[in-house]
């Protein structure tokens, strides 16, 4: 694939293998995705399939035994400051919330911002800004641990938006959730994706809330396997399992 092909795509892998140290099977073969800018993404597939390992190796949390992603066209092993790509491109949103206990909602959404240029008043009123835009500016001084579960999540996607990111990953983000916060969780995803043209992947077991997503990739055995936009849906018949090659 040339030069200008891969540009068109956020983020591309390449023959992606994970094997971790201890790992008897591969937790990723030979995974090739594309991710369109502004694509909103439902990963899928039961516990174990690879799904958490690919999302991890998208957001450059970890590295792959082999294969390559390309973020914006540009391959990871020759990017020189991945870290920087990363906190200044990604937001991540996990199962359980990471916020940290001892500081407040608004100090929490300020985390990410501490090493960048704003100064002490313009985070502040930035984080304020992203507590509205998830519905929790009523809650900007409360610890984690006076939040419900669904509030402590809503927190977390502020916070990952602290950089103004390009890309939301999220692992699992309504796992610890009652079904009516997953339900608030996912609308808020899909409004981000919407209205602020942020490319989302996302990871999840829902099923009904899956199908909000434009595009649903399943994993199994540490494979894709389907990848099915969801204006296709009405013509996808599963695949049978797969079959050793
Ligand atoms: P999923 O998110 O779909 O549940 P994971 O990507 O977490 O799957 O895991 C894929 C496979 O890799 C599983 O067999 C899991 O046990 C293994 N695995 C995941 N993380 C590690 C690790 N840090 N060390 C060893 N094996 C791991
Ligand atoms: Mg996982």
């Amino acid at each position: 694939m040339n030069k200008r092909r891969r540009d068109n795509f956020i983020f591309r892998t390449e023959h992606l293998s994970k094997l971790y140290p201890d790992g008897q099977v591969h937790a990723l073969e030979d995974v090739e995705i594309d991710v369109r800018r502004g694509e909103y993404v439902a990963i899928m597939g039961p516990s174990g399939s690879g799904k958490s390992t690919l999302l991890n190796l998208l957001g450059a949390l970890d590295r792959p035994t082999s294969g390559e992603v390309y973020y914006d066209g540009r391959p990871y092993s020759k990017v020189r400051n991945l870290e920087r790509v990363r906190s200044q491109q990604f937001g991540f949103v996990f199962q359980s919330f990471h916020l940290l206990p001892i500081l407040t909602a608004l100090e929490n959404v300020q985390v990410p911002m501490f090493e960048g240029p704003l100064g002490a008043a313009a985070r502040v009123a930035k984080a304020k800004e992203l507590l509205a835009l998830v519905g929790m500016e009523h809650r900007a001084d409360h610890m984690p641990q006076k939040l419900s579960v669904g509030e402590r999540q809503r927190v977390a996607i502020a916070r990952s938006l602290a950089n103004d990111p390009s890309v939301i990953l999220a692992d699992e983000p309504t796992g610890n959730l009652d079904s009516h916060s997953a339900e608030g969780v996912f609308e808020l995803f899909a409004h981000l994706h919407e209205d602020r043209g942020l490319t989302v992947v996302l990871i999840t077991h829902d099923e009904e809330f899956g199908r909000l997503a434009q595009r649903t990739i399943r994993m199994q055995d540490g494979r894709i396997r389907s990848d099915v936009y969801a204006e296709d849906r009405r013509f996808y018949t599963p695949l049978p399992p797969f079959a050793v090659q």
